[in-house]
């Protein structure tokens, strides 16, 4: 069976990035490279979304973005701006096209349905299939988003909306989001912060309905996409191998208290990319310990109080959005931190200290 310098298990997000990324600084010119994905065919199945904090290699691939956004809790709305870091919409089905015509190129990069297809045994794995073991927390965010399509103008492309609590919580934490695209265009998101064990509140097509008839009070439109997921909101098993690091969600790069990945995932393989030469005796690449420690007790009290979460959510934003949006993007200081924290009901946040 055929041998590879290296294996990228699972050529989803983080691992056709990470290739894109070794491909482009020329790190595959004398090194082979297996990529082990199961999917018959690649299709958009994803929008990924974030602030734009750095350059990334997927400008092209980008929907939409904004500059304007609103949260609203009921009876109030927050209009916040976000210039200096826009906020950008990938298409998956571009992101996967654009990474796939390039890798062709390559005769050292190959594809295979499974690993059990060449020989591993002397290769450096980058593993992007996370082991999910049933956490003591078990908190997901789990969601449901149509594309819908008006006939007449009914959005205002110039602004989105990142949370509208709004809606029925059922003693859990729920938002809609919505991303207009154009004018009678728009991503229709349902989202909970929740334990999924028992799937009632996965009526997502009846929640989606009801929040664009009755709320957003559109009555023609058509479906024309629809995409499901469920983020950890914790961290998958990571152990520690030699010769293999783990990457994407399996490698701890979601943020725990807003489920923002696709960012991280850029830079750890920009990390990777520039340490391959070295890769075995590189340091372990994480989301800093700081941002662990503050998401951790931002999730207890979530899990004790969801009831809070809407409130402690919008209040966040009563600071300046660039000091948020560096916060969530991991890249605050010290004294937006402290921001952030002082925003916060200290006596809920300091008794989830002790939880
Ligand atoms: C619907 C959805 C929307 C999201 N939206 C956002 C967003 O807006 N912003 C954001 O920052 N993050 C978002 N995320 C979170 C995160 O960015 C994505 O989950 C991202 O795809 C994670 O990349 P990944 O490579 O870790 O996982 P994936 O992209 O899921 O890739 C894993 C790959 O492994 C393959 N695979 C599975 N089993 C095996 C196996 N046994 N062997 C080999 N390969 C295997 C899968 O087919 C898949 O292609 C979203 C997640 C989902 C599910």
């Amino acid at each position: 069976m055929k041998e590879f310098d290296y294996i990228i298990l699972g050529g989803g997000c983080a691992g056709l990035s990470l290739a894109y990324e070794l491909e482009i600084h020329e790190k595959l010119k004398n090194k082979t490279l297996a990529i082990i994905e199961p999917r018959e065919e690649y299709k958009k199945d994803k929008t990924w979304s974030f602030w734009r904090m750095f350059p990334h290699n997927f400008d092209d691939c980008v929907k939409k973005s904004w500059k304007n956004f609103t949260i609203n809790i009921p009876k109030k709305t927050n209009h916040l701006e976000c210039t200096n870091y826009p906020y950008q919409s990938v298409d998956s089905g571009l992101f996967y096209e654009k990474i796939n015509n390039k890798l062709k190129e390559n005769k050292n990069i190959s594809f295979f349905k499974d690993l059990k297809e060449i020989n591993s045994k002397n290769s450096f794995v980058f593993n992007s299939v996370p082991t999910i073991k049933k956490d003591y927390r078990n908190l997901w965010q789990h969601f449901c988003g149509v594309e819908i399509e008006t006939q007449k103008n009914c959005f205002d492309d110039e602004i989105f909306n990142l949370m509208d609590f709004d809606c029925e919580q059922r003693e859990s934490v729920h938002f809609f989001y919505t991303l207009p695209y154009s004018k009678t265009r728009a991503l229709v998101e349902t989202t909970w912060l929740s334990k999924i064990n028992d799937g009632s509140q996965k009526d997502y097509d009846e929640q989606i309905k009801n929040y664009v008839e009755n709320h957003l009070n559109l009555k023609n439109y058509k479906i024309i996409y629809k995409e499901e997921g469920a983020i950890p909101l914790f961290y998958p098993i990571y152990e520690k191998e030699k010769n293999k690091i783990n990457i994407g969600t399996a490698g701890g790069m979601t943020r725990l208290s807003t489920g923002y990945t696709f960012l991280n995932i850029q830079e750890h393989s920009k990390f990777i990319c520039q340490n391959i030469e070295n890769i075995s005796k590189t340091k372990r690449f994480e989301i800093s310990r700081k941002y662990q420690f503050l998401d951790d007790i931002f999730l207890r009290v979530l899990e004790k109080h969801p009831e809070s979460m809407p409130d402690i959510f919008f209040k966040m934003f009563q600071n300046s959005p660039k000091t948020v949006i560096k916060f969530l993007s991991n890249k605050s200081n010290f004294l937006e931190d402290l921001n952030i924290i002082l925003k916060m009901p200290k006596s809920t946040f300091i008794k989830a200290l002790f939880y």
